[in-house]
């Protein structure tokens, strides 16, 4: 099995951080690429898309730490000499915006946390991860500790 496309989805939650850095791992391995998918409730600007940088910062209102997130991941694979590219998609519900993205691109292998940003961590699976994991037409890494 060849692991060419990465998807990382990713919501900049400490968890989805940790699923990036293993991804790293992986892609500086297997040569491969990886796509950096955040999936917004509500679309900004309804002609033009914008950029993950300017989605997150309108979406947090933390324009600082929005572009330092960008930066800080970049800097990552710059450093490990891994191919990076950023989505954003808009849907109201994140596994299905994954899923949609997924129906259009094909992607090699998933890597994404356990958890996420909402901090309950009741389930074994936050719902983001559950959907992706029943729904998804490829292998799915799920990252479930905090190291
Ligand atoms: P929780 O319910 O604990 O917040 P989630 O299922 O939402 O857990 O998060 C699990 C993982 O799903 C995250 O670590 C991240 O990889 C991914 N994820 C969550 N929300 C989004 C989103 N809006 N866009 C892209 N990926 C997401």
């Amino acid at each position: 099995m060849s692991f060419e496309q990465i998807l990382v989805p990713y919501d900049a939650s400490s968890y989805a951080n940790h699923a990036f850095d293993d991804a790293l791992k992986i892609a500086e391995k297997f040569g491969s690429k990886i796509t950096v998918l955040t999936v917004l409730g509500t679309k900004v600007e309804p002609s033009t898309g914008i950029s993950l940088e300017k989605a997150i910062e309108i979406q947090e209102g933390h324009e600082d730490a929005a572009t330092k997130i960008l930066k800080d991941l970049e800097g990552l694979a710059k450093e490990k000499g891994v191919e990076l590219s950023f989505k954003v998609i808009y849907e109201p519900s994140p596994y299905k915006g994954i899923l949609n993205f997924l129906n259009s691109n094909s992607m090699d292998l998933i890597v994404m946390g356990s958890h996420g940003r909402s901090g309950i961590k009741k389930a074994l699976l936050g719902s983001v991860a559950s959907g992706v994991v029943e729904h998804a037409n490829c292998p799915v890494l799920i990252i479930k500790k905090m190291k």
